[in-house]
């Protein structure tokens, strides 16, 4: 139940049009993105899976196609497999080969003509399979690195992602704007006067990486200046852990049994997602 480039290019417009932001998560369980899928039609938005390359050795890209599909009936709203960070031309025609709707290729940390030059190959690919396409311009580090985040001038410079997303032809481009990976050593601080410009110059809707752990204020003033989609895991992956944590401080796991799970990370989880998700909705 592939969606196809027309339609998502419609969510993605209709989103940017409303000041709002398509949520996007690395999930690697059915439960994550069962609850996920859950609290975004509860909001009435389409929702992204993101696939990680080293999602392979865990489950096949077959897998986690067949997983959306069966939410996608569940739910009835549009869910969106794409495959993120990929360095690897092989890996990309292979998700596409299982049925994603849409592809990152990260070749952010080469020079900016080889990242043209891989980003257009794989448009290539892509496009005649009905695919959308994500890349990255200026790098996105690691929060665990202060001056990747912190030193202005590594991030997206407006000429050169103005002439990348004219020159590749991409559906979404992922920019630097003080944002990092990870969990954060310091606070991050957005550079909203950088994405305001990126908006005005870059036709093409823009990619928020590393949004876990960002300030919401500055998420939500993020998204009301044009970013489109927003990546996130490591808050999903912590709101997991803590409510294991919790019930299993409070004995449920004895008691509970097999509905571990449903009693003690669905609730925490579902308020997670809720939350985020209006803060992606525009109303945080
Ligand atoms: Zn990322």
């Amino acid at each position: 139940m592939k969606i196809g480039i027309e339609k998502l290019k419609a969510m993605i417009a209709e989103a940017r049009d409303a000041g709002r932001a398509i949520p996007a998560y690395d999930t690697i369980s059915y439960l994550q993105m069962d609850y996920a899928a859950a609290a975004a039609k509860e909001a009435g938005t389409p929702m992204m899976f993101m696939y990680l390359p080293l999602f392979e050795e865990i489950i096949s890209p077959k897998e986690f196609v067949a997983l959306k599909d069966v939410l996608q009936e569940k739910y009835g709203i549009p869910l969106i497999t794409h495959l993120d960070h990929s360095k690897s031309i092989d890996l990309v025609e292979r998700v596409i080969d299982a049925g994603f709707d849409s592809v990152m290729i990260d070749m952010s940390d080469r020079s900016f003509e080889e990242n043209v030059r891989v980003t257009k190959e794989v448009v290539s690919i892509a496009h005649p399979r009905d695919v959308i396409v994500e890349a990255e311009i200026g790098h996105v580090g690691s929060g665990s690195r202060v001056e990747d985040y912190q030193d202005s001038s590594l991030y997206t410079n407006v000429e050169e992602a103005a002439a990348f997303s004219k020159e590749t032809g991409v559906e979404l481009l992922a920019v630097a704007i003080g944002n990092s990976h990870g969990v954060y050593v310091e606070t991050p601080h957005l550079d909203i006067a950088r994405l305001k410009e990126l908006r005005a110059a870059v036709e093409t809707p823009l990619v928020l990486h590393g949004t876990s752990l960002i300030p919401e204020d500055q998420v939500a003033d993020a998204v009301r200046n044009g970013i489109v989609k927003v990546n996130l895991c490591t808050e999903m992956i912590m709101a997991e852990m803590e409510a294991i944590e919790a019930g299993v401080k409070a004995g449920a796991h004895k008691s509970g049994g097999l509905l571990f799970t449903e009693k003690c990370v669905k609730p925490a989880m579902m308020e997670y997602f809720r939350n985020k998700i209006a803060v992606l909705m525009g109303k945080g």
